[in-house]
């Protein structure tokens, strides 16, 4: 079926296509990911080709047909450009980090409208707020493991069931889970948690307040998530985006 419809969008990747179309990569609000062309793109005049650019946020009209593959851009808006990320290294190579992780580990068509907001919502922080690019990245990474299916469960040991496991030193075993302090002594230890570590990963999860005096603490939390990652999801090999701090 042949319908014009309406959605909100971020643009993940954007390739020229032909001599004067350019492909798009979107992720959004009504369908989920998707392809898109947008005819004449190439053409420096051209408004379209123009407002659908990598990391905004835009509101477009397609021609949708279910049976192809690639849908037609006929419109599109600028609902934000998100200057502030594009003008700041350090806030844009996370930003990349949140596209890339979009682009590589959700599924095509699939429609999870948490996400969608999940994903504005954090890149106007990472656009206006004073919080840390790297702790804005970690509390998207937590939140977008949880939408994936694959939420890290921090409550209790998982192996006796043990709640009260803060301020000591766990381990983390990939294949169980956490480990409290008695427990690790009996499995095999993927990771080391500290209570340092630990705290930070609550808070990220719980959205508390985060006064980070060490930055590393920060660092090997998108480590570990992105090795529990990668453990889970074989085919994925780690966020390219973020190689540049290993
Ligand atoms: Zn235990």
């Amino acid at each position: 079926m042949n319908e014009i419809v309406k959605t909100e969008a971020i643009v993940l990747s954007k390739l020229n296509y032909g001599d004067s179309s350019k492909i798009v990569s979107l992720y959004t609000n009504e369908f989920g990911k998707l392809s898109a062309i947008i005819k004449g793109g190439r053409n420096a005049k051209s408004k379209i080709g123009l407002v659908v650019d990598v990391l905004n946020h835009i509101q477009i009209i397609l021609y949708k047909k279910d049976t192809r593959e690639i849908q037609v851009i006929s419109d599109a808006s600028l609902l934000s450009p998100f200057l502030k990320i594009k003008d700041d290294f350090d806030k844009l190579k996370f930003a990349q980090a949140i596209i890339e992780l979009l682009q590589k580990l959700t599924v095509e068509h699939e429609i999870n409208h948490r996400l969608f907001r999940g994903v504005i919502r954090i890149l106007a922080l990472l656009n206006s707020s004073n919080e840390m690019p790297i702790i804005l990245f970690g509390r998207f990474f937590i939140f977008f493991l949880e939408e994936l299916g694959y939420a890290i469960q921090l409550d209790e040991c998982s192996v006796c069931g043990k709640t009260n496991i803060y301020n000591k030193e766990l381990s983390y075993n990939l294949e169980i889970g956490i480990l409290c302090d008695e427990c690790r002594h009996n499995h095999l230890e993927s990771y080391v948690i500290n209570p340092e570590l630990f705290n930070y990963l609550n808070c990220l999860k719980f959205n508390k307040k985060i006064e980070l005096t060490n930055v590393s603490v920060a660092e090997k939390s998108i480590l570990f998530m992105e090795k529990y990652l990668m453990f889970h999801i074989p085919d994925f090999r780690g966020i390219q985006s973020l190689k540049i701090f290993k």
